[in-house]
Formats: structure tokens, C-alpha cells, sequence
């Protein structure tokens, strides 16, 4: 989606990268530091004092997201989830997990993982500002580090709000996810109440723009609609995968399926199954009838036609090794996880051959399901997905 940013280097065995916009937050903090809050609160210093220490503030900034993303990320590790990388940006850091946590439990602490370390850096700054006001140090640190103090204090009130991408809606899905029994259901609720949340701050940024005139509020509309649009696909997402979830493959497979010998011709599987059933796939077996590959409709069509005739099916199907196979009873989004590169799966029981599942069959399902707004996830998990301050 977003590129990978530019390497910082590992730490805590994490690739850590940043894009190029963190330099617009960078450059907005800085800029704010020096020539707003240090001057109000510390005056008559020279600027290259309110420039330097309001750069170096902004950079304690910046570390202190890589803390709370490093805070989800090592959590992550230790309950059983991989992690990618983390990359900071304009809104914030990503910490992009691959898989998801193996229990609500998990999910709950990898995300309340950062919000705490929030606080904690909060109340180290705090601390901070405490000790060098003590010591008689420079005060404009004593207000700087006071400053940071509120600030991961902030941001860690801001991202327990209870939708997701945000962390706290994280919460609130482990915690529906314990309750109803399903992943996709309870991160489905925590993506609904994102998209309330969201509303809300878009809203807010709207209020405060209208109410202080001026700009200000642009950045809380603009961080409004990132988490909107966030919340909105985790939403399609997780309702697919719960309505998948709740079907079977026996239900959506197309069933009888029609097979032919390895030595049947193109056009003659073009003529034959392709033109007269809802296959978009043919198993293909040998003269004891045992299944050897798939010969799918995609990779035909990849053909030119004049070859068609005098091409054996068994020349151009995918090798069995490389085809899915499933279980009638198997849940529709565990079929979705195995599908390979043919997109199609078998359907196996006991006495062999009952079923095929193609990409038309899983849109049909979820389609059906979903009153028409049907929307396949397919392989991406948003899990932890472009997460704004997350
Ligand atoms: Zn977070």
C-alpha cells in the first residue's frame, strides 16, 4: 500500500523504517516547540535555543512512537505473533504483525502493549522535567520535557479510544471476540465503532476549527478520515470473513463435478465442461480414474485458440501437488487461507471427489450473505493494518 520508508536499522530485532512524510510531523513539532510553546512559556532566549531544543523535542517525539510501537511489537513476539517491521509516518507508526494473535487474551495485551508504554514514556518525561527543574537545569527542558510528558500522555488517552484501528478498539474486539466465540465478529463490532469514532473526531476537528478560527483542527479532521476509511475497510473485511466463516464448503461448492482424462483435447474441455457447467475449473484424471491435476479456466484462456485442438488438457493443468484440498466441513475462510495459486480447491471426503470451489463460488457466498455489498477480503489481513497512531 505504502512504501516501506527508508531504513533506521533493527531494534529489538525489528526492522524499523520511516517514510518521508514523518518529516512533515517532525517538521510541524519543531516548528510549534520553537516558535509557540517555548518563547510563550520560557521568553527572551536566543532562537537557535528555542530551534535546537524545539528539533530535539521533536525527535524525543518520534522515538518516543517508536516506543509505543516497539511496546506492541515485542508483546506481539512473546504471544506467538510475527513481526514484520515497523514504520513510522505522517500519523504516527505502523506495526505491521504478520498473522494474527492466537486468543482474545493476546490480541488484549498486544494492543494495550502501547498505549501503556505511552504512558510510561509520559510519566518518564514528566519525571524528567521534574528532576532538571530540581537541579536548577536550563528551564526551557523543564518545559519541553513536561511538554513531551502531556503529549504521550495524550497519545495514549487517544488511542484507547474504543474503535478500531485504534487500540482501544483492539481491546474492545478481544474483549467481543471472548464474548461471542469469533475473531472476525468481534473485530467486525470494533470496526463499526471505529468508523463512530472516527466520525466523532472528524466532528471534533470541524468543531474546533470553527470554534477557534483558525487551521488547527485540519489535523484532527485529516486523522478523522485516515482512521474512517481505516475502520471502513477493516469492517468489509472482518464482515466477509465472518460470513465465510459461518458457511461450509459442501454449501458453496459446485457439486457434481464434471472430470476428464488426462488426454482429452483443450477445445474438447472448451466445448465440454467449460460450456456446460458452472466449473471454471476440471479435475483431470487418469484411466483409473485417479485424480492427477486441474485444469483451470483461467490458464486456457491463456492460450491461443489455434492450439487448442491439438493441445492435451494434461499438458497445460495444474499438477495435483500444487491444487487445495478440502473437507465438506471445512469453514469457508479456512478454504479462503488454502486456496493456492489456482485459486480453485477440491473437495474431498472419505469417498473421494464431491466438490470444487472456485473464486465465483466464494463471491456468490459472500455476495449472497451480504445483501448484495458482498466484499472478499481475499489475502490481506488488516490486522494490524496502516494504523494511524496506532
Ligand atoms: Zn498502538
Amino acid at each position: 500500500m505504502r512504501s516501506r520508508g527508508i531504513a533506521l536499522g533493527r531494534i529489538a530485532g525489528v526492522d524499523v523504517a520511516a517514510e518521508l512524510s514523518t518529516l512533515v510531523i517532525a517538521g510541524l513539532l519543531t516548528w510549534s516547540f520553537a516558535s509557540g510553546l517555548l518563547p510563550i512559556a520560557v521568553p527572551q532566549r536566543l532562537p537557535i535555543v528555542y530551534w535546537s531544543v524545539g528539533i530535539v523535542g521533536a525527535l524525543l517525539f518520534l522515538a518516543s512512537l517508536l516506543g509505543h510501537e516497539l511496546a506492541h511489537a515485542v508483546i506481539a513476539r512473546r504471544n506467538g505473533v510475527g513481526v514484520e517491521s515497523i514504520t513510522l509516518w505522517m500519523f504516527g507508526g505502523v506495526a505491521q504483525l504478520t498473522g494474527n494473535p492466537p486468543g482474545p487474551g493476546a490480541e488484549f495485551r498486544i494492543a494495550a502493549a502501547g498505549p501503556a508504554a505511552s504512558l510510561g514514556i509520559g510519566l518518564a518525561a514528566l519525571g524528567g522535567s521534574f528532576a532538571v527543574g530540581w537541579s536548577g537545569g536550563p528551564e526551557v527542558w523543564v518545559v519541553m520535557l513536561a511538554y513531551l510528558g502531556v503529549l504521550n500522555g495524550f497519545l495514549a488517552v487517544f488511542n484507547l479510544l474504543p474503535g478500531a484501528p485504534l487500540d482501544g478498539g483492539r481491546i474492545l474486539g478481544s474483549v467481543m471476540w471472548k464474548l461471542q466465540g469469533s475473531r472476525s465478529r468481534g473485530m467486525h463490532v470494533a470496526a463499526l465503532a471505529g468508523q463512530v469514532v472516527a466520525a466523532l473526531i472528524v466532528l471534533g476537528g470541524f468543531a474546533e476549527m470553527f470554534f477557534t478560527e483558525s487551521y488547527g483542527g485540519l489535523w484532527t479532521v485529516l486523522i478523522g478520515v485516515f482512521l474512517f476509511n481505516g475502520a471502513r475497510a477493516e469492517a468489509n473485511y472482518y464482515r466477509t470473513d465472518a460470513t465465510l466463516g459461518a458457511l461450509t464448503a459442501s454449501q458453496v461448492m459446485v457439486s457434481p463435478v464434471q472430470v476428464l482424462p488426462l488426454w482429452t483435447s483443450v477445445s474438447e474441455a472448451v466445448a465440454g465442461p467449460f460450456s456446460s457447467t458452472q466449473q471454471t475449473a476440471v479435475p483431470v484424471v487418469d484411466a483409473d480414474q485417479q485424480i492427477r491435476g486441474l485444469l483451470v479456466l483461467s490458464r486456457v484462456k491463456g492460450l491461443p485458440a489455434q492450439t487448442w485442438p491439438t493441445t492435451e488438457i494434461s499438458r497445460v493443468m495444474t499438477p495435483l501437488a500444487e491444487v487445495a484440498m478440502v473437507w465438506p466441513s471445512q469453514p469457508l475462510n479456512d478454504v479462503l487461507n488454502v486456496l493456492g495459486p489456482s485459486a480453485h480447491a477440491l473437495v474431498l471426503s472419505e469417498g473421494g471427489l464431491v466438490g470444487l470451489i472456485g473464486p465465483d463460488q466464494i463471491r456468490i457466498a459472500a455476495t449472497q450473505r451480504n445483501q448484495g455489498t458482498g466484499n472478499v477480503g481475499g489475502s490481506g489481513h488488516p490486522a494490524m493494518p496502516a494504523g494511524g497512531p496506532r
